[in-house]
């Protein structure tokens, strides 16, 4: 796990003025994106946000400044995907950062050469940062399976292993992009409570879900394990993740064997891939309640009690098509923190592992639907509106209890805390288009 170093030294700034000013990405963030200016035929590279700029990766691998395994990074952040940055691994990514970290600082002799090669964000389009060769999803806000669980089965709403196994299932890579993403309303196969037989049609309870993306870093080998205090070793860093869903298909569909076709029409991640070691000031103590079960041996470690769990910042908003064309700004729906998950990112990681099963850089694991202890901490719309029975009220006198066709969903995420920069992840932001008919 990474400690805090210079990198997070309160009093750094950097001669990019536009990043000590609030921004998401101060000096002490230093997150990566896959890039190309806007409509251009560039190849796509890596990038890292400073201020409103981007330092564009591969023409910083040219300009050759850096040496040993910085320069190693620095050349694996220029490709066309992240995959291999993220394979190198923590030391080495840690390297890249202090390089980086001392060439962007208030009065870096390297800012004569460097200011040339950023790229400023308004111009730039975001490509896929890179390839997710599996994904899975977890279920790691124990409020929000209870809460979902009292919808779907309200005489059972949490199943008993959800205490001590980290619940996931298998998703799709293949449907997930990145933010912006413009995705028609799925078509499924429901069926209503009072009806005899399925139909199929557009799906009539669609919905967001509020989660954190973990990026996996250095890779295993099938048969490998992950021990938890090298958890984090293979992780690379976080993304916000909006994972769609439509829950009339859901709930016909998921058993027994989970969910399906009713999750893999469109997943959204934000650009910004914020690092493991960016958040280390934001690290809180983790515990299961005093109720409940310890975790098991292999998934508690003192660091993981000490250190484990992560204290962001998560909102989500909704623009309507109705507020976009009278200029209306999107109106908050709700806001969560990550810190109310009930399982860590290093648990997720050695409980993926604990059988053998090999994990790939470029990985991607969803944290499941985040929401809070409080009804108003939900981050669904399943949550908000009760299972679809309170509609919930936007300020232009609209209602909502599942999206609408033209909705967007705007979701932020930031960590603060005394003592430390504030940094932030950017956004993700996605549209509902009406189902395709034919
Ligand atoms: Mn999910």
């Amino acid at each position: 796990m990474y400690s805090i170093n210079e990198t997070h030294d309160i009093n750094l700034t950097s001669w990019v003025a536009s990043a000590n000013n609030g921004s998401d990405f101060p000096i002490q963030n230093l997150p990566f994106a896959i890039f190309k200016r806007k409509d251009s035929t560039e190849p796509l590279r890596g990038g890292v946000a400073i201020g409103d700029m981007v330092v564009d990766m591969a023409a910083l691998s040219d300009l050759n400044l850096f040496e040993g395994e910085a320069k190693l990074a620095v050349n694996a952040a220029a490709e066309t995907s992240l995959n291999r940055l993220m394979d190198l691994g923590s030391d080495v990514n840690s390297e890249l950062r202090k390089a980086l970290s001392n060439a962007l600082k208030t009065g870096s002799n390297l800012q004569s050469v460097i200011q040339p090669i950023l790229v400023s964000q308004d111009d730039i389009e975001f490509s896929m940062p890179c390839q997710i060769g599996d994904y899975t999803d977890f279920y790691t806000s124990i409020h929000h399976a209870t809460a979902v669980g009292k919808l779907f089965r309200p005489d059972n709403p949490l199943l008993p292993n959800y205490k001590w196994v980290p619940i996931g299932y298998h998703g799709r890579s293949s449907t997930i992009d990145v933010s912006g993403q413009m995705f028609h309303r799925p078509v499924g196969q429901t069926k209503a409570p009072d009806a005899s037989i399925p139909t199929v049609g557009p799906c009539k309870r669609l919905d967001y879900e509020l989660e954190m993306g973990a990026f996996i870093g250095k890779s295993t080998r099938i048969g490998e394990t992950i021990p938890i205090k090298n958890a984090e070793d293979h992780l690379f860093g976080l993304c916000i993740f909006n994972d769609w869903s439509a829950r009339d298909i859901q709930a016909w569909e998921y058993q027994p064997l989970g969910p399906f076709l009713a999750k893999n029409f469109a997943s959204t991640i934000s650009p910004w891939i914020v690092t493991m070691e960016a958040l280390a000031p934001f690290r809180t103590a983790f515990a299961h309640p005093e109720d409940d079960p310890a975790p098991l041996p292999y998934l508690e470690s003192q660091q993981n009690t000490d250190n484990g769990g992560l204290d962001i910042d998560l909102s989500c908003f909704i623009e309507t098509q109705e507020m976009r064309e009278s200029g209306q700004s999107m109106e908050r729906l709700a806001d969560s923190n990550f810190k109310y998950s009930y399982w860590t990112l290093a648990q997720l990681v050695t409980h993926h592992a604990s059988n053998g099963c090999a994990m790939r850089s470029g990985d991607l694991l969803g944290s499941g639907t985040q929401s809070g202890p409080d009804h108003e901490e939900a981050g669904s719309l399943l949550e908000l509106s009760k299972g679809g029975k309170q509609p919930i009220s936007l300020s232009n006198g609209e209602t909502r209890t599942f999206l609408e066709d033209g909705d967007s969903i705007i979701m932020r995420a930031s960590c603060s805390r005394e003592g430390a920069i504030a940094i932030g992840f950017g956004e993700v932001v996605s549209t509902v288009l009406p189902a395709k008919t034919s």
